[in-house]
This record gives C-alpha cells, sequence and structure tokens, in this order.
C-alpha cells in the first residue's frame, strides 16, 4: 500500500510492541483544511497526532509509525480499556466537522479507508468489533467521525460491525424500565463513561453518541423504540 510520509514528531518515544495494537480509533479532522490540519499535527506545541491521515481525495499520509504511540484519543475508555492510545492506531479522515460545516465524506476517501483498515486489520489481526469511532471511546468529548461517516457501508466491507437485521417479536418495553435497559446493552456493547444505577446529566450526551454510530438518521439523545431495539440487537 502506498503512503506520502509526513512525519509527526507528536508520539511517545519508548516503541511498543506491535502485539499491542488492537483498535483502529476513526476521527475526523474537525479544521478548515488538510493543511491547516497537518500542520496541527505535526505541531509540537499541539501534542496531537495520528498515525493516518486520509485527504478528501483519498491519498493516505503516514504521519507517525505503528510501533509508535500517537497522541489521538485522549482520555477514552472502551470496555476494560483505559488510554486507547496505547493499544490503538489513529486514524484522521479529512472533514471540516460539526463545528465549522459538517461535510459528507467523498466515495474515493471513504474507499481509501476502507483499503488501509483492511490492511491493518490483517496485519495486527485486529477484530472488527474493535474499529471504533473517537465518539464512541469518548462519549462525553467527541463528536468525531459523527452522523455522516457510513459506518453501515464499512460493515458491508467487512471491516466494523452493524446489527444483525433481525425482526424482533413481541419487544415490548412500556412497562419496563427504558433506562436502564438501554445503558445496560450499550455497557454491553464496550461504552463507558455511564451511569447504570441513576439518571445524569450525561445521558443525551451518551444516547447520541450510541446514535452517531448506529442511527445516524436520529441523533435525539431520547431512548426511542428503535434506539433500544438496535442497543438490543447488537448485544446478541
Ligand atoms: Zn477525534
Amino acid at each position: 500500500m502506498d503512503f506520502i510520509l509526513n512525519k509527526s514528531p507528536n508520539f511517545s518515544k519508548r516503541a511498543r510492541s506491535l502485539k499491542n495494537i488492537r483498535f483502529l480509533i476513526i476521527h475526523y479532522t474537525g479544521m478548515q483544511s488538510a493543511r491547516v490540519s497537518m500542520k496541527k499535527l505535526k505541531d509540537p506545541k499541539s501534542k496531537v497526532s495520528c498515525h493516518y491521515f486520509i485527504k478528501r481525495n483519498g491519498e493516505i499520509y503516514r504521519m507517525v509509525e505503528d510501533n509508535k504511540v500517537a497522541w489521538h484519543a485522549g482520555k477514552s475508555k472502551w470496555k476494560d480499556i483505559n488510554d486507547l492510545n496505547e493499544s490503538s492506531l489513529g486514524i484522521e479522515v479529512q472533514n471540516k466537522g460539526h463545528y465549522i460545516a459538517y461535510q459528507n465524506f467523498p466515495k474515493k476517501q471513504i474507499f481509501s479507508l476502507i483499503k488501509l483498515i483492511k490492511v491493518l486489520m490483517k496485519k495486527y489481526k485486529i477484530k472488527k468489533h474493535n474499529v471504533l469511532g473517537h465518539s464512541d471511546i469518548a462519549p462525553l468529548r467527541k463528536l468525531d467521525p459523527g452522523e455522516k461517516f457510513p459506518w453501515d457501508f464499512l460493515s458491508s466491507k467487512g471491516v466494523a460491525i452493524w446489527y444483525p437485521k433481525l425482526k424482533i417479536k413481541n419487544f415490548d418495553y412500556k412497562h419496563e424500565d427504558r433506562r436502564k435497559i438501554f445503558f445496560k446493552n450499550i455497557f454491553k456493547i464496550g461504552y463507558r463513561f455511564l451511569n447504570l444505577s441513576k439518571k445524569s446529566k450525561n445521558d443525551p450526551k451518551l444516547i447520541k453518541a450510541f446514535q452517531r454510530r448506529f442511527l445516524p438518521e436520529e441523533v435525539s439523545g431520547k431512548i426511542t423504540d428503535k434506539t433500544l431495539k438496535i442497543s438490543h440487537l447488537l448485544t446478541k
């Protein structure tokens, strides 16, 4: 696979064992242009970086070597893992993002990304359920890659998970505690930063993070029937 090198100095000096690479984390850049984004990702003062950067035209840049820990995830958790930087590769996908002007992801960009993910999954034996978005591992702080990111398409190419298209009969939650069931389900899926025992002001953020990933047409922050059903199907 061809990469354009554009090295960033922002990584932990100690090299890691390649066996530690278990996750791929997808980000969007959330900045005005590729030039501005890469400048920041290379600036020693910014203390942020990624391993791979995919431009809107599909070009792939390599910024940090795989055996180095790049600084892309920040405070993050997934299942029993804290600080995902140690065990992941970070892939930045160029997009202006929610705070500037959230864009659709061009086909060329997504095809390059899928190609890259396939190569990395094979190389490091990464499981498709460990291909995650930044908002999955930091749902209270992050929105990327967001509801326009085609997770269902990635899943159809075997590089991400999606829920099974099953009909659930007699799945009536009216008399049950919807909140409790939903949060139990997403905890089981891997989401953290949630309060299982009682309502929290963070609830809408967590619900939206889940919806951005699995129900992108309905980012409401409310536990609708469909939201609840999908959370249930994903635990299967
Ligand atoms: Zn990010």
